[in-house]
C-alpha cells in the first residue's frame, strides 16, 4: 500500500536495499513492442530472475486517447513471444491488482487530495492562453522555458473558492528548494538542483493525472524496489524522487539504461531503420538471437564473448555493469548473430521456424508441410549453413517447386554451364546411365558411382557437375548435387536433365 513503506525521516533517496527485488515495466499501449521496450523488459526480467525477485508488467493506459486494446494485446503477445514471463500483470493478476493504471484512478485521486491538503501541491488556474504567453515571453527573452510559479502563493481558501466556483485548474507539485542526489545504479551519482525542476502538473484540467504522478503512486503501491528504464526518463526522475520524498516514502533505486542509437549516432528511430520487434520477427530473426543482441545494447558479458545464453545473462547481469554511453545498433552484427543462432537449431526446429515463411511465399501449404514433413526437414538441413534469417529460406529452395521445364536459370549459372564443351552429350549420357540405377535416393553411393562414371569417360568433374546443377536447380552453387537428386526424386530429376540438355544446347 502506498503509505505503508514510510521511511524514517528524512527519507533517504539512495538505493533501497532489498534481497529480493521487485522490478517492473510499464509500457503505454500506444503501439507495438519497440526495441527499446524489448531491451528494458529483458534487463528487468534478467535482474529479477537472477536475484529471486519478481518481474511485473503494468499497463500505463492513462492516456485514454492514444491507448488501444490492440496495442496492449500486441505488447503482451510480443513480450510473451520473447519468453520474458512476468509474475504479476493484467493477464496473470497478482497481489497488487489491478495492473491497468487507468483502473487505479481512485487511488491516484486520493493521493492528489492528500498532497493538496498538505500544501505539497497547489491549484493553478492558468488558462492555456496564459501559459502560451508565458512561454512566448520566455522564448523572446531567451530564458528557460518553465512554469513561473504564479499560483504558488495563492491563498488556499481563495483557491478553494475559485475551484468551487467552477474555474478550471491543474494541480501542480510544489517543488521545494534545495538539491537532490540520485545514486543511479548505472550512471553513478547524479545531482540536480531543484531550481531546474519546475512546479510540474500532477493532475490536468480534465482531472486526468499525469505520468510522473501516477507512476510514483503505482510503483510505490506495487512495492517496486528498482526502476530500470531508458535514459530518456532521466529527466523525469527528479520529479518522481521529490514526490516520494513529499509522500514520506522510501524511493526505489533508479538505473537508467543508455539510449539505443542508430549508425548515425542519433536515437534509434524509424529513420535509422526498423525499430519494432515485429519488424525483426517478420524478417525471421531467431528469438534467441534477438534477445542476445538486445542484451548487448548497453551490456556485455565479459567483453570477449558476443554470444551467450539467457542463463548466462541471468546469472551475470547487473545494472551496475550497464554502460553509460549510448549503444550503437549494428544491423550487420545482428544479422551475423541471427545466422549463428539459426545454425544452433536442429533441422527439425529450423524447419518449424521456417515453415510460416515457406507457406506465405506460396511454396507449400500448411497441409503439404505437414504431409511432407520429413522431406521438408531434409530440404531445410541443406540450407542451414547458407541462411541467416528464416525468411531467407524460401528464396533458396524455390527451385524444388514449380514445373520441371520452367526452372529459372540464374544468368551466371547458365553462363558457367554453357562454357562446358560437350555439355549436352554429357548430360544426355548421364541421364541414360542414371535411368539404369537404383540408388537415386542414396546420395553418397550415387555420388561415388557418378565420379567413377566421369573418370571412365575421361572427363573432368565440372564438365558434368556445372551443367547438371544448372539443369536441376538453376543455381551456380548450393548443397550436394546428389542430395538434390534424392530430394527431387527420379522422375523430376530425369525431366529436368532432359529439359536442361535442350535448353543449354
Ligand atoms: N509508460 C512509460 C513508458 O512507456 C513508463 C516509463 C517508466 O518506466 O517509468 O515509457
Amino acid at each position: 500500500m502506498l503509505f505503508a513503506r514510510t521511511a524514517p525521516n528524512p527519507p533517504d533517496p539512495g538505493p533501497a536495499v532489498s534481497s529480493s527485488p521487485r522490478v517492473r515495466i510499464a509500457p503505454s499501449p500506444t503501439g507495438t513492442v519497440h526495441l527499446g521496450l524489448a531491451r528494458t523488459s529483458l534487463f528487468n526480467w534478467a535482474y529479477a530472475r537472477g536475484r529471486g525477485g519478481k518481474f511485473l508488467l503494468r499497463i500505463e493506459d492513462t492516456d485514454r486517447e492514444r491507448s488501444t486494446v490492440e496495442s496492449e494485446r500486441a505488447i503482451l503477445e510480443g513480450l510473451a513471444w520473447l519468453g520474458l514471463d512476468w509474475d504479476e500483470g493484467p493477464d496473470v493478476g497478482g497481489p497488487h491488482a489491478p495492473y491497468h493504471q487507468s483502473q487505479r484512478i481512485d487511488r491516484h485521486r486520493a493521493v492528489a487530495a492528500r498532497l493538496l491538503e498538505e500544501g505539497k501541491a497547489y491549484r493553478c488556474f492558468c488558462k492555456p492562453e496564459e501559459l502560451a504567453a508565458m512561454r512566448e515571453e520566455q522564448m523572446a527573452g531567451k530564458r528557460k522555458l518553465a512554469y513561473d510559479g504564479r499560483f504558488r502563493d495563492l491563498d488556499p481558501t481563495e483557491a478553494e473558492r475559485r475551484a468551487e466556483g467552477g474555474e478550471a485548474f491543474t494541480l501542480r507539485f510544489r517543488v521545494p528548494e534545495g538539491e537532490t542526489r540520485i545514486a543511479d545504479l548505472a550512471r553513478g551519482e547524479v545531482v540536480f538542483d531543484h531550481a531546474e525542476v519546475e512546479d510540474w502538473v500532477m493532475v490536468r484540467q480534465d482531472g486526468n493525472p499525469t505520468y510522473n504522478f501516477v507512476v510514483v503512486c503505482d510503483d510505490a503501491d506495487m512495492e517496486i524496489t528498482h526502476v530500470l528504464r531508458g535514459e530518456e526518463h532521466l529527466v523525469n526522475t527528479p520529479k518522481q524522487l521529490l514526490l516520494y520524498i513529499a509522500l514520506g516514502l522510501e524511493a526505489p533505486s533508479f538505473g537508467h539504461l543508455p539510449l539505443m542509437l542508430g549508425k548515425d549516432k542519433k536515437k534509434l528511430s524509424k529513420r535509422s531503420g526498423d525499430v519494432s520487434l515485429d519488424d525483426y520477427r517478420n524478417q525471421g530473426y531467431p528469438r534467441l538471437a534477438i534477445l542476445n543482441f538486445l542484451a548487448l545494447q548497453g551490456w556485455a558479458l565479459d567483453g570477449e564473448h558476443d554470444l551467450f545464453t539467457l542463463e548466462e545473462l541471468v546469472e551475470k547481469f547487473d545494472v551496475a555493469d550497464v554502460a553509460k554511453a549510448g549503444a550503437v545498433f549494428d544491423i550487420d552484427k545482428f544479422q551475423w548473430m541471427a545466422g549463428e543462432y539459426l545454425r544452433q537449431e536442429t533441422p527439425a526446429e529450423l524447419a518449424a521456424h521456417c515453415a510460416p515463411f515457406v507457406a506465405s511465399a506460396g511454396l507449400m501449404t500448411a497441409d503439404e508441410l505437414e504431409e511432407r514433413g520429413d522431406w521438408f526437414v531434409e530440404v531445410v538441413r541443406g540450407e542451414q549453413e547458407r541462411i541467416r534469417l528464416y525468411s531467407e529460406l524460401p528464396g533458396r529452395i524455390e527451385h524444388y517447386f514449380g514445373p520441371d521445364d520452367e526452372v529459372a536459370y540464374d544468368p551466371k549459372a547458365e553462363k558457367g554451364a554453357r562454357k562446358r564443351e560437350g555439355r549436352v552429350e554429357t548430360l544426355l549420357a548421364y541421364l541414360e546411365w542414371l535411368k539404369g540405377r537404383t540408388d537415386l535416393a542414396e546420395p553418397a553411393a550415387l555420388g561415388e558411382a557418378t565420379k567413377t562414371w566421369i573418370e571412365e569417360r575421361g572427363a573432368k568433374i565440372p564438365e558434368l557437375f556445372q551443367p547438371l546443377r544448372c539443369a536441376l536447380t538453376g543455381m551456380g552453387g548450393g548443397r550436394d548435387l546428389f542430395e538434390i537428386i534424392a530430394l527431387l526424386g527420379a522422375e523430376r530429376t530425369f525431366a529436368r536433365i532432359e529439359h536442361g540438355a535442350r535448353r543449354l544446347g
